[in-house]
């Protein structure tokens, strides 16, 4: 599928820092349109249904599969997570640069179906701090959080799908070294040689092409 905005897909180990690296970019510069992902597991404190995800039951999840409604989804942890189709395709349409933050099936499902997709890994300086971040943040339970370093554990085989890693260590610069590579990701799309920029071109091609054919010309 061709599009005219940036699709930019950040993933990283649950705890690296995605949701706050997301949040300051998107106070810091403003030319970033967000997905917000349906979800079926429970909010924690301070998060708000339309804001950090739809929160959703199962069976109202499952629909929206059953619909086609999403241009991705996977599960996670004993929950379901999805990306909503419909505003990340009418923003690309329009031109925008679209944001999800999602895991690495997802990304991967991504990266088939939209192959100018950019895909960005965040990491931490080393796993000690990656256990202290999700330890420190104090949203789930020992139990849980075993359950997501296992799951790194299995990421950490993908990462070398990924087009660029993002190590966040001092958060203000990793805002800056993340919203630079979209910057130039963003100028290398718009000056590839993609079908997309040469519409016009391909199209009177086309149509002179059937009329000398037709002897027309
Ligand atoms: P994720 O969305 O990747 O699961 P979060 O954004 O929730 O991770 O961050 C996990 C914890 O780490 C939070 O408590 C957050 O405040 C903290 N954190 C995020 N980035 C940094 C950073 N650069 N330095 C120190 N702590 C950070
Ligand atoms: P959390 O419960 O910590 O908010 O998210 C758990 C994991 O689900 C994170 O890796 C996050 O990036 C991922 N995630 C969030 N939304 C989506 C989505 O729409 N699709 C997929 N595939 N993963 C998502």
């Amino acid at each position: 599928m061709s599009h005219k905005g940036l699709l930019i897909v950040i993933s990283g180990f649950s705890g690296a820092g995605k949701g706050t690296l997301v949040k300051k970019l998107m106070e810091e510069y403003g030319d970033y349109a967000l997905s917000i992902s349906m979800t079926t597991r429970s909010p924690r404190p301070g998060e708000e249904h339309g804001r950090e995800y739809f929160f959703v039951t199962k069976e109202a999840f499952e629909d929206k599969i059953a619909k086609d409604g999403f241009i991705e989804y996977a599960a996670y942890c004993e929950n379901y997570y999805g990306t909503p189709k419909d505003y990340v395709v009418s923003c690309l349409e329009q031109g925008k640069n679209v944001i999800l933050e999602i895991e690495i099936q997802g990304a991967m499902k991504i990266k088939e179906r939209f192959p100018q997709a950019v895909l960005l890994f965040v990491m931490t300086p080393s796993v000690e701090e990656l256990k202290r971040r999700l330890l420190g943040r104090g949203t789930e339970t020992e139990e849980v959080i075993m359950k997501r370093l296992s799951r790194a554990a299995q990421e950490s085989e993908g990462i070398e799908s990924y087009d660029y890693i993002i190590v966040n260590d001092d958060l203000d610069t990793c805002v800056k070294e993340l919203h630079e590579l979209m910057e130039k990701s963003r100028d290398k799309m718009q000056a590839s040689h993609h079908p997309e920029n040469y519409k016009e071109l391909i199209e009177n091609c086309r149509n002179e092409l059937n009329a000398l054919v037709k002897g027309e010309k």
